[in-house]
């Protein structure tokens, strides 16, 4: 059994190594944080979106046992059926309060969120115009929603503008939505988020922005680089991942309450899929009370000390959130340096083709509030071994 099915597979992953890009999961052994075991050693963490610290965070980890005392771990169905439990209601709640608009709705993912809010806003007689940069989960979300895609070379207006221009009159009936990210998650730099709300503004298309690295690191009480550039209440659907600074599970989007309704009515993902297990919930709100507090405030700027810190390491300039590219072009240059980094002791992984453009393969370092002067020295003597066996 399964013998013609493994013949076909492994060919196909021959193929994959010889392009040097077979990838393969490796073991985690302790909580994520700074310092991390995989396959038995040590590393300082140079790779992980957790970037102020709170995945292992005590208090996430107290929400989340109460929780459980009160709602239970599984939800034993979807939310429309039975599964809609107080912490769901409740993370809702506080996701509003902290985006500072009407509503929120919370999704098991920012996979599933994306997936699930972009085909349900637009269908095959509509216009979905996003950056090139723009994550798989963008992609897959505009390719299924079955609109014409037009896609604009990363962060450049004059393309953006043509395209909406194009939209308007080609399609003047349709629906158009411009989808971008706040912080590029491969690149690390942001949109020009004014700029691209003002063209949206002028063709009357709408906004989707996936906020998934700026949420708890850039803007007041961490919300994100909408609220920093003071364009947050222009801007129809906002997304933020619950996984990444903010130390938990899962996804929401965030806007207006008829939004919320009709993405309860119309976003598949949502409705055919089982709600999340309510200590998640629970941690992701312990997680927004601490970013939108004094300890927030610390962590974010530790995190952007250490990010100064990191920059001056590697040469760079500070990037204006947590990540850090450094393109290398070959992957198997780029594989090379992550062996070497993580022989001596730093975890930072090569990011290759087709995550990133075929050619661009890079080492995408990320910062923690966390990273103490060790770990910078750990990165410092690794990348001198490197440079000093290069010689
Ligand atoms: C991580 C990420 C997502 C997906 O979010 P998950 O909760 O991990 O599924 C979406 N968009 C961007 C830009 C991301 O980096």
């Amino acid at each position: 059994m399964g013998a013609a099915l493994d013949k076909v597979l492994g060919e196909a992953l021959e193929d994959i190594s010889r392009r040097n890009l077979r990838r393969r999961l490796r073991e985690v052994t302790t909580p994520q944080g700074p310092q991390v075991v995989v396959e038995g050693c040590a590393f300082s963490n140079f790779s992980s979106n957790d970037y102020l610290g709170l995945a292992a965070h005590p208090a996430l980890k107290e929400a989340a046992l109460a929780e459980w005392d009160r709602g239970g771990f599984g939800t034993g169905a979807s939310r429309l059926v039975c599964g809609t439990l107080s912490a769901h209601e409740e993370l809702e709640a506080a996701l509003a309060a902290f985006k500072r608009t009407e509503a929120a709705l919370g999704f098991s993912s920012g996979y599933a969120a994306a997936l699930g809010t972009i085909p349900a806003l637009c269908g095959s007689s509509d216009v979905v115009i996003l950056d090139k940069l723009a994550h798989a989960c963008l992609v897959d979300a505009a390719r299924l929603s079955g609109a014409v895609l037009r896609v604009f070379p990363h962060n450049n207006l004059e393309k953006l503008e043509s395209h909406l221009a194009w939209a308007r009159q080609r399609h003047p009936e349709a629906r158009c939505l411009v989808v971008v990210e706040s912080i590029y998650s491969m690149d690390g730099d942001a949109a020009p988020l004014r700029e691209v709300v003002a063209l949206a503004e002028r063709f009357e298309a709408w906004i989707f922005l996936d906020e998934a690295h700026g949420v708890g690191v850039l803007g007041e009480g961490g919300r994100g680089l909408a609220e920093e550039e003071g364009v947050a209440d222009r801007i129809d659907v906002q997304m933020g991942t619950l996984g990444k600074a903010l130390g938990s599970h899962g996804a929401y989007i965030a806007g207006s309450a008829l939004l919320r309704d009709y993405l309860v009515n119309r976003a598949r993902s949502f409705i055919y899929s089982t709600a999340p297990p309510a200590p998640v919930a629970a941690a992701a709100r312990a997680a927004l009370g601490i970013v939108q507090g004094r300890e927030g405030e610390e962590l974010r700027k530790r995190l952007s000390a250490n990010m100064v810190r990191l920059a001056s390491v590697l040469g760079a300039a500070p990037p204006r959130a947590a990540i850090l590219p450094w393109i290398i072009g070959e992957e198997t240059a780029a594989l090379s340096l992550s062996g070497k980094l993580s022989a001596s002791g730093a975890l930072v992984p090569a990011i290759r083709y087709p995550t990133v453009a075929k050619g661009t393969a890079r080492l995408r370092f990320t910062g923690s509030a966390l990273h103490s002067e060790k770990d910078f020295e750990v990165l410092e003597s690794a990348l001198e071994r490197i440079r000093a066996s290069s010689q």
